[in-house]
């Protein structure tokens, strides 16, 4: 991570094109997907997750403007999810509030008589099932937004795992998403997990360091490059010149 100065507060920043202090942002990467405004975001916690939403117009945003289409995609489709949880709880509202305009009203109108009960239920019961029925709709939708946004966060912690050569630790993560560091360790680990060439190394300062399977294929690794599988991937490795880098100071230890 190299450091910038700010050119919105001058401060130092470790991203080249966003600052933590002020939240300035510059570039495509921080186009919001849904309303299409070059904008910073903000978080909020929505059952225990922390969700980023954009600054403008408050649509679920992926962290650091990371993860490419992936992440993209799965923010327009948490925003379905958030818009269908929000319908849904105006709807109960909506609903309960009218059972009980109605129970009032019948209470009043009716006597208190076997008969009038039976109206009273009759027409209040309506509403109230009706509540219910969109109250039972909000947990659903929510949840399906908040599995769309881990995967959204998961495409972005990808991106920057796979974008530092050295294997990323859960604390330079937690920097680079602006999420906690346990909450990096957790995407690191379900990373790896999900792909069968991570390696999991501790470093000489005792970090662990998640290296995602892209780089694999470094020619540093004699013996992995001389499996023909590596093949097509050490000669995209040869293509990067940092990768190249990277592999001569590995081999030179
Ligand atoms: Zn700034
Ligand atoms: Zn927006």
């Amino acid at each position: 991570m190299t450091a910038a100065t700010c050119p919105a507060c001058g401060a130092e920043t470790t991203q080249p094109d966003s600052c933590d202090r002020c939240g300035y942002v510059r570039g495509e990467r921080f186009r919001c997907p849904h309303c299409r405004a070059e904008a910073r975001t903000e978080t909020r916690v929505v059952d225990g997750t922390k969700v980023f939403v954009c600054a403008v117009c408050g649509g679920p945003r992926a962290p650091a403007g990371l993860g490419g289409e992936a992440a993209k995609a799965h923010a327009r489709e948490a925003r379905t999810h958030f818009r269908a949880a929000t319908r849904a709880k105006v709807a109960s509202f909506a609903f309960g509030a009218a059972a009980l305009l109605v129970a009032a009203v019948a209470t009043i109108a009716w006597p208190a008589a076997f008969a009038g009960k039976l109206v009273w239920l009759g027409v209040t019961l309506a509403p109230t099932l009706l509540a219910l029925r969109s109250r039972l709709r909000v947990a659903p939708a929510r949840a399906r937004a908040l599995a769309t946004v881990k995967a959204m966060h998961l495409a972005a912690a990808k991106e920057a795992a796979e974008a530092a050569e050295a294997g990323a630790t859960a604390k330079e993560l937690s920097k680079r998403l602006g999420v906690t560091e346990p909450e990096a360790e957790a995407l690191l680990v379900e990373l790896s997990a999900a792909d069968v060439g991570a390696r999991i190394d501790v470093d000489d300062d005792a970090e662990v360091r998640f290296r995602l399977s892209t780089y694999d294929a470094e020619p540093s690794d004699a013996a992995r490059v001389a499996d023909p599988r590596d093949e097509q991937a050490a000669l995209e490795a040869e293509d990067a010149d940092d990768t190249d880098d990277a592999a001569r100071r590995e081999a030179a230890r």
